[in-house]
């Protein structure tokens, strides 16, 4: 469908890039899909079809592995000087800033955030990961290890560990943040030498062709980023089962983690998880309720909810708990909904249809079993895919809205008498441990509760505060590995010990 339909304008460069057609990026050249279908993505403001874009399958991960295995194995990508490699990938972050604008609003076209927030988060964060990793590429190194092994006396070793590029990677990445989750899983991989499958998300292909875009212009070699766009079942299996990939790197859903795990376990191709999350946030009575209540509305309501380490299960201690939950409500109801485009807009559509109404059924299911709702509740009538944030009350442990991740704008509140073993077990009475909030004046309790909280992020006073070099990532069924940091760099490396008997 023509961008003129849509009912706000787009800027020109965006319609320029919805005019042309939406292919697959394989060995540095834009593809259709071998089977010639393509489908259709939606702006989740109108309902309305933005683009169409290539339907790859598997034999179009076939030949995406095949352009980045010959990249690997004889282009110049691993071989690069590190500095070399260091400068293209700090010039993929330098283009990303570029065009900061147009990213933006594909961003928000194609997912519905609100385009203030894709500017001001997802794609300045990204081009952080590239200026970030590109500083890697020239850091990662080996060391000397002195051996004491006495095998035949008066024979001595000299022995180093050198970090070799893992291989291939076959990348998915879940449309929550599109652009972010591109370079979260791009940037590291690239710093390290290794070459990309990257499958994006069937929801919100869209900014990660306009990258592959500007990696043609910046020169980055044939083959090193290919770019599938297709459906998980299809495209995302055959990337995960694909014998010529060496590694899969995945964000999204535990539920599809499990596939990934199994899909790679017939070769044993190495694996990173970064999945789902329940995370407990948790206001003490000391704490500055000026600063936490605001913090809580924002841990759930930013990106709709639609966030990994969503602080989902608020959990306020019981003289501060009324004010809490009315603050929070409060936040809720000055939320102004609307299409992302509108820069009027604090919170958008949900990314689809079918997460709307997955986020709609946690809530019938939630009011079904006891629960009531302090505000929202329900999607909104009308065009679009809108759900009220939403503030939940009377939740018992056992309920589904209190133990499933339900990825939108839905938070339910619980009380607690005392920070005691109590209040610490039903913290991580989940089978996630993504993230978690503390909230109070008193450093003593905060360090006990960032002590004993099973997760890979805790927040002390704040929340979502993210950092190309903090490692994130879950403990349980939130993951495995972590990403940014030093940490990412463990998955798309191997470690090769030399010895030399001297
Ligand atoms: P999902 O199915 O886990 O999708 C994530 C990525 O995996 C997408 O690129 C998807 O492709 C792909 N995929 C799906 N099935 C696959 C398979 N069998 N083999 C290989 N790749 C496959 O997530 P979703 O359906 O978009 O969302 C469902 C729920 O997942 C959400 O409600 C939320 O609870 C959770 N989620 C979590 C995160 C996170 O960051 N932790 C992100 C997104 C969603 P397609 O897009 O083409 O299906
Ligand atoms: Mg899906």
């Amino acid at each position: 469908m023509n961008a003129a339909v849509l009912s706000y304008s787009l800027t020109q460069p965006v319609s320029r890039f919805l005019g042309s057609p939406k292919e697959l990026l394989i060995d540095g050249e834009w593809v259709p899909a071998a089977s010639g279908k393509t489908f259709p993505v939606y702006d989740p403001a109108t309902g309305r079809v933005s683009a169409e874009v290539a339907e790859g399958d598997r034999e179009d991960i076939g030949r995406a592995v095949k352009a980045a295995r010959r990249a690997f194995e004889s282009g110049p990508w691993p071989a690069l000087r590190p500095a070399e490699r260091g400068k293209i990938i700090w010039r993929i972050g330098d283009a990303i800033l570029e065009h900061l604008d147009e990213l933006a609003e594909l961003e928000s076209l194609d997912n519905g955030k609100p385009v203030s927030v894709a500017k001001a988060a997802d794609v300045p964060l990204a081009a952080d990961m590239f200026h970030y990793m590109a500083g890697w590429a020239t850091k990662r190194h080996g060391i000397t290890i002195p051996l004491s092994i006495l095998y035949t006396p008066g024979v001595r070793y000299h022995a180093y560990t050198v970090p070799e590029p893992v291989g291939v990677v076959g990348q998915i990445i879940p449309w929550n943040f599109p652009l972010l989750m591109a370079a979260w899983k791009l940037a590291p991989a690239l710093a390290m030498g290794c070459t990309v499958v990257l499958k994006v998300a069937e929801e919100t292909p869209l900014s990660a062709l306009r990258l592959g875009e500007l990696l043609i212009e910046i020169g980055l070699p044939k083959g090193v980023v290919n770019i599938v766009t297709g459906f998980g079942e299809t495209a995302g299996a055959a990337l995960a089962a694909h014998p010529g990939v060496d590694k899969v790197a995945f964000t999204g859903s535990t539920e599809v983690g499990r596939l990934i795990v199994r899909a790679a376990a017939n070769d044993l191709k190495k694996v990173s998880l970064e999945l789902g999350g329940k995370s407990p946030n948790i206001i003490l009575k000391d704490a500055d309720l000026d600063v936490a209540i605001p913090g809580a509305a924002s841990a759930i309501f930013f990106n709709h909810g639609q966030c990994c380490c969503a602080g989902s299960r608020l959990y306020a201690e019981e003289p501060v708990f009324d004010r809490v939950v009315e603050g929070v409500a409060e936040a809720a109801k000055k939320i102004k909904l609307g299409p992302g485009l509108d820069p009027k807009t604090e919170m958008g559509p949900m990314v689809s249809e079918i997460q709307r109404n997955r986020v709609c059924g946690y809530l019938e299911s939630g009011l079904a079993e006891g629960a009531r709702a302090v505000t929202g509740g329900s999607a909104r009538a009308g065009a679009g895919y809108f759900v009220e944030p939403t503030v939940l009350v009377d939740t018992q442990a056992g309920m589904k809205v209190v133990q499933e991740e339900i990825f939108g704008p839905v938070v339910t509140a619980m009380p607690f008498e005392a920070l005691d073993d109590r209040l610490i077990e039903r913290a991580n009475d989940t089978i996630y441990g993504l993230a978690a909030g503390v909230w109070t004046r008193d450093l003593s309790k905060a360090h006990t509760l960032a002590a004993r909280l099973k997760s890979g992020t805790v927040w002390v006073n704040c929340y979502n505060v993210f950092d190309a070099a903090l490692p994130f990532g879950g403990y349980k069924q939130s993951g495995w590995g972590r990403e940014m940091g030093e940490a990412v760099l463990e998955h798309y490396t191997e470690t090769k010990a030399v010895t030399i008997r001297l």
